[in-house]
């Protein structure tokens, strides 16, 4: 792998890549087994293409407006690019995040499901979905609780036909993360789900130490936004 040592970028990506091998090695995975989102809401095309050049492959953002604007020209000059959709996804949006996203991880309601099926239907698309789960309960956040998820990912599937493919949780802050990406890797297991999308900046080694086969690191790598994630 090659290193700039005058990019604070790469420099992050790198050492980003070397604690998923360590924890890999820690809990033995296979290093394969999981795979790096780098999430560059905020940042511009000129910090993705940084890591595109490093060989990264897979990118989160959470506004479809913000990506509309990045990634159409991004997509040209790599093909191979893999955008995630992980933040709040509005029904009136559905459109535009099918044609755009080869992931959508965002799924935690009915109305979107519905939405979503509408748009898969009609552009002859079938982007992989992960429903949120709001595995901590949290009032404002968003996501499906963790005991209606059985039967909303039956309605998803069986009902609208989605190829949902696993479960995403941003667990609550101020508490260890680990109970919570338990629970989540359980509700996925007794459904039939292997990806699990969890573990952030501050806690992406704990959870691949607890399964997580996706994880979604963004300051990490590219430094600190200079405004906040939205949840
Ligand atoms: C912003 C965001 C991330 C990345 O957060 P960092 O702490 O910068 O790694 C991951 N997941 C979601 C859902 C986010 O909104």
């Amino acid at each position: 792998m090659s290193t700039s040592g005058s990019s604070g970028i790469a420099d992050g990506l790198s050492r980003v890549r070397e604690q998923i091998a360590a924890a890999c090695a820690r809990s033995g995975r296979a290093p394969e087994s999981v795979r790096l989102i780098a999430v560059c809401k905020t940042f511009g095309a000129d910090a993705v293409r940084q890591v595109l050049d490093h060989g990264q492959l897979a990118f989160g953002e959470n506004y479809v407006q913000e990506a509309k604007g990045k990634w159409p020209e991004l997509k040209a000059d790599h093909p191979r690019a893999e955008l995630h959709l992980i933040g709040p996804l509005q029904s009136n949006k559905a459109r535009e995040a099918v044609a755009l996203f080869d992931v959508i991880q965002s799924l935690d309601r009915p109305s979107l499901a519905k939405a979503l099926a509408r748009q898969c239907e009609s552009q002859g698309r079938r982007p992989a979905m992960f429903v949120q789960v709001n595995i901590g309960s949290e009032p404002q956040k968003a996501g499906v609780a963790p005991e209606d998820t059985d039967a909303f990912l039956d309605s998803c599937r069986d009902v609208h036909g989605l190829n949902v493919t696993g479960l995403m949780c941003i667990p609550p802050a101020g508490e260890p993360p680990e109970p919570h990406f338990d629970h989540l890797a359980k509700i996925a297991a007794r459904n039939g789900l292997t990806e699990l999308s969890m573990g952030m900046s501050g806690d992406f080694p704990a959870a691949i130490e607890h399964g997580a086969t996706y994880v979604r690191v963004g300051s990490a790598i590219f430094g600190n936004r200079s405004y906040p994630a939205a949840q």
